[in-house]
């Protein structure tokens, strides 16, 4: 397995790829590697002959009060997870290298960017898009898998290579849990083992919903209400957003239907301050 550093060497790598016939598929990601990084790995494996996974925590996309400090890392032991899996190489420049001095590019997805965690993250999306951008140009992918965890980052990205004609394939990966229902994330390190149960508030609050709904509560208004009381019976919790959402335009809905997704993002106490954990699901069985 190759690891780059510099943007030109992984375009020259990529090529060389390509010309030998190789097709690509890219799986970015931010590192701090768990099941569900590596469940996208495999699934880019499925779909291409060689696998790029690129490792950047990416500080335009995080807003001035935001964990960027406190995202955890650690190389060593992502490069001994990550050469187990189907990969061929990992890209994982500097942001000097990404972010030359004089830049000044953004690409901004307008509308889809305001919703949900646009809200609370004004400049986050566009910081995603820009850099998702820069590595599609860098590694030069037929396919990239993102993870349905971040359902509005999906979202975005496709409506992204649509509206710039962006010829690369995007494939959404389910999300991967812990066996009692937990959203993997790489942000799980900084809670509180402590307040399990406030983290779980988020799955927990998901299969409440269907339950209601599959009693015939579809009023989301009144659906909000319980899965506000829910989250809020556990101590050290605070609600970013609860939103009912149609699953591709985003836009919220009064009444669920088969296309209606939960999207929740909950701040929960921590080991060191909050940590902001997200999910979504759909609330019918598709
Ligand atoms: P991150 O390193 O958190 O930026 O995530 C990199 C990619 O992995 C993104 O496409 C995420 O949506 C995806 N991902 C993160 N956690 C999960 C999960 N639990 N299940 C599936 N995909 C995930």
């Amino acid at each position: 397995m190759d690891i780059l550093r510099k943007p030109e060497e992984m375009l020259a790598w990529s090529q060389a790829r390509s010309r030998e016939g190789g097709t690509i598929a890219l799986v970015p990601t931010m590192g701090f590697f768990h099941e569900g990084h590596l469940s996208l790995m495999r699934r880019a494996a499925e779909l291409c002959d060689t696998v790029v996974v690129s490792l950047f925590v990416n500080p335009t996309q995080f807003g001035p009060n935001e964990d960027l400090d406190r995202y955890p890392r650690d190389f060593e032991c992502d490069m001994e997870l990550v050469c187990k899996e189907p990969v061929a190489a990992v890209f994982a420049p500097t942001p000097e290298l990404m972010y030359l001095a004089g830049f000044q590019t953004e690409v901004r997805v307008t509308q889809l960017s305001t919703y949900l965690c646009g809200k609370s993250r004004p400049v986050h999306f566009a910081g995603v898009a820009t850099v998702v951008t820069k590595l599609f140009n860098i590694v030069r992918p037929e396919v990239a898998v993102f993870g349905e965890k971040d359902f509005q980052q999906l979202a975005i990205i496709r409506r992204l290579v649509t509206d710039l004609n962006i010829p690369v394939r995007i494939v959404g990966h389910p999300i991967v849990r812990e066996a009692d229902g937990l959203a993997m994330s790489s942000r799980n390190a900084n809670l509180d083992p402590a307040n399990r149960a406030a983290a779980l508030s988020l799955s927990t609050a998901l299969r409440l919903v269907r339950t209601e709904a599959a009693r015939g509560v579809l009023a989301t208004a009144e659906l909000g209400q319980s899965v506000a009381r829910h989250i809020h019976s556990f101590a050290g919790t605070a609600i970013d957003y609860a939103s009912f959402v149609d699953g591709d335009s985003l836009e919220a809905v009064e009444t669920v239907d088969e296309r209606t997704i939960l999207a929740l993002a909950v701040h929960v106490d921590g080991k060191a301050g909050k940590v902001r954990l997200i999910d979504n699901g759909f609330v019918l069985p598709q």
